[in-house]
């Protein structure tokens, strides 16, 4: 099968596209690299099977493909909210322009959409049902907002259109190859852990989520992609802890003698967030098998490699 992963240079993206690729299909990756990088799909680069278009998804693009991932949009707050009109393009504009490609194809559509769209949640766990608490001009509004849309515009090519689309509500997922400076919280503080920083807490750090080892999210993608249920599909592990017990595990794991820092909590920022996953249960037989310590020690793992390869001040 030929396969579009849009974003594929990114965190999950690379990752999906090492599973597509190991099962033998045509990749291509299309990416304009604000937070990918080709070190990510480095392997690839060379495969018959493996094609690299660098390509900004708010510009139209034709493309010949049976099965299209959208997963091009910036996830972390700090680069989502850095120039959070494009994030609202990307969103919007490069989604309807993916459903449009899809359309003239005939292509099966896989929206990555998320469990911000959930906002604040007044309903623990949240279940696909919730229709959610979300601010519509707050600073995370330009990707909550936008994912909401997205998921809008799919549905209505859905039934318009006849796109044959699935939705996954990808909550909060860690692993290796997410970005040193990526903003958030598990990079931060195995980041600030590995080079003796305080871990910086924001808000007392009562906050909860639930981290769901990228592993298992991909699991979730392709169950999803090949399943008859188009969704929405919460996609996440159903583990919750607070940051402030993330911080504690963290710090154990990696640097006992590291130090934490409290610092002001950010607007709008979830107070608890935990998947309803008995959807992705019962529709794809999903669920994940990786838990916290085990994927945090690979994640520390390759963060340890990247960091020691950085420049230091002194020999750049
Ligand atoms: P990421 O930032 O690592 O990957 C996003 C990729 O999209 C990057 O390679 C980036 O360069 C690319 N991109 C951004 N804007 C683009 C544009 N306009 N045109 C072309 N490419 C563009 O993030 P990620 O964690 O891999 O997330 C992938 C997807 O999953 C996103 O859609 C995100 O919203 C969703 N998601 C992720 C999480 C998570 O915890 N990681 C949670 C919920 C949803
Ligand atoms: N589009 C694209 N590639 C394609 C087909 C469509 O980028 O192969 C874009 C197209 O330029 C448009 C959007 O997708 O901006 C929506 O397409 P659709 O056909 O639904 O709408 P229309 O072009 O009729 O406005
Ligand atoms: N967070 C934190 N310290 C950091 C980064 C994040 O305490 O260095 C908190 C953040 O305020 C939020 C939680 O950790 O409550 C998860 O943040 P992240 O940006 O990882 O994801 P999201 O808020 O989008 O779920």
């Amino acid at each position: 099968m030929r396969i579009l992963v849009t974003g594929g240079a990114g965190f999950i993206g690379s990752h999906l596209i090492d599973r597509l690729m190991e099962a033998g299909h045509e990749v291509l990756c299309l990416d304009n690299f604000y937070t990918g990088h080709k070190r990510n799909i480095l392997r690839w680069l060379d495969h018959p099977y493996f094609e690299l278009i660098r390509h900004d998804i708010t510009e139209p693009i034709r493309l010949e493909v049976d099965q299209i991932y959208h997963l091009a949009c910036p996830a972390s707050p700090v680069h989502y909210q850095y120039n959070p009109v494009k994030t609202i393009k990307t969103n919007v504009i490069g989604t309807l322009n993916m459903l449009g490609l899809a359309k003239r194809v005939r292509a099966r559509f896989l929206l990555a959409s998320t469990s911000e769209i959930y906002g604040d949640p007044e309903v623990h766990p949240q279940a696909e049902e919730y229709r959610g608490n979300v601010n519509t001009i707050g600073i995370r509004s330009c990707y909550d907002e936008g994912k909401r849309v997205a998921e809008t515009l799919a549905f209505d090519y859905h039934r318009q259109n006849d796109v044959d689309i699935r939705v996954a509500r990808i909550f909060n997922t860690y692993g290796p190859r997410m970005l040193e400076n990526d903003g958030r919280v598990v990079s931060n503080f195995v980041v600030q852990a590995l080079q003796g920083n305080p871990l910086t807490i924001y808000g007392d750090g009562s906050q909860t989520r639930s981290f769901c080892y990228v592993a298992d999210l991909v699991e979730g993608l392709i169950r999803l992609m090949a399943g008859d249920h188009v969704g929405p599909v919460n996609l996440g592990n159903p583990d919750e802890y607070t940051i402030l017990e993330l911080a504690k595990t963290i710090q154990t794991m990696v640097n006992p003698d590291a130090a934490v820092k409290f610092e002001p909590l950010p607007q709008d920022d979830p107070r608890r967030r935990r998947p309803d996953i008995t959807r992705a249960k019962h529709w794809l037989g999903w669920q994940p098998t990786v838990s916290l310590k085990p994927g945090l020690e690979k994640t520390i793992q390759d963060f340890r490699q990247r960091l020691e390869h950085l420049p230091t001040p002194a020999s750049a």
